[in-house]
């Protein structure tokens, strides 16, 4: 069977070719598909890149990412311990929020995704990452409490460049973000 790696690049690959929505590839500069380990235990979804991930070709490389590499370190990973992604591929032009459609096309790369990491924990970031799999809760009511759901466990928190400037958000993402290595634990141990 197919390594993890060799199946993400698969799945890249079938997105260059499927070319799901030309509009969104035409205005950005290239695809950001994902980062980091193939095998990870742990795998961080936001919505879509912005200016900078698009430059990069890598996701969360700008002021979010930064946040979010040293929330990383709090809890003692490294980015190349965990996998990153977005739900869309593509830059949208001038930073808009992801449309519903867009979310929906890309959807199915982002399930071969985890189907070929195989997680233990798939932390949302932000609504819209947490409503593509869990279209009924809130974030601001769920953020820090694993679900369970179709066999995956999801962690929904606040995305990082919405706590970024918000002192409360921000302190409740961190201290969210600091429960991630106990819920894996739990999750391995049961
Ligand atoms: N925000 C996101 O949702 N994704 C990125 O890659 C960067 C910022």
């Amino acid at each position: 069977m197919a390594d993890a790696q060799t199946k993400l690049d698969e799945i890249r690959e079938q997105i260059i070719k499927d070319d799901p929505v030309p509009e969104l590839r035409e205005g950005a500069k290239q695809l950001v598909f994902g980062d980091g380990n193939p095998e990870a235990e742990l795998v961080f979804i936001g919505e879509a890149p912005g200016k900078n991930e698009d430059e990069q070709g890598k996701p969360f490389v700008g002021a979010a990412g930064r946040f979010l590499n040293e929330m990383l370190e709090m809890i003692g990973l490294k980015r190349n311990d965990v996998y990153i992604t977005n739900i869309v591929k593509y830059r949208p032009p001038n930073n808009r929020d992801p449309l519903p459609e867009e979310k929906q096309v890309f959807l199915p790369y982002l399930e071969s995704q985890l189907e070929a990491i195989q997680p233990k924990l798939v932390v949302t970031l932000g609504r819209h990452s947490l409503n593509c799999f869990l279209p009924d809760l809130s974030i601001s009511q769920v953020h820090g409490q694993p679900k369970r759901f179709k066999g995956r466990v999801y962690l929904p928190l606040f995305h990082p460049a919405a706590a970024l400037y918000n002192g409360t958000m921000r302190q409740t993402l961190i201290d969210d973000f600091a429960l991630i290595p106990a819920i894996i634990e739990k999750i391995k141990s049961a």
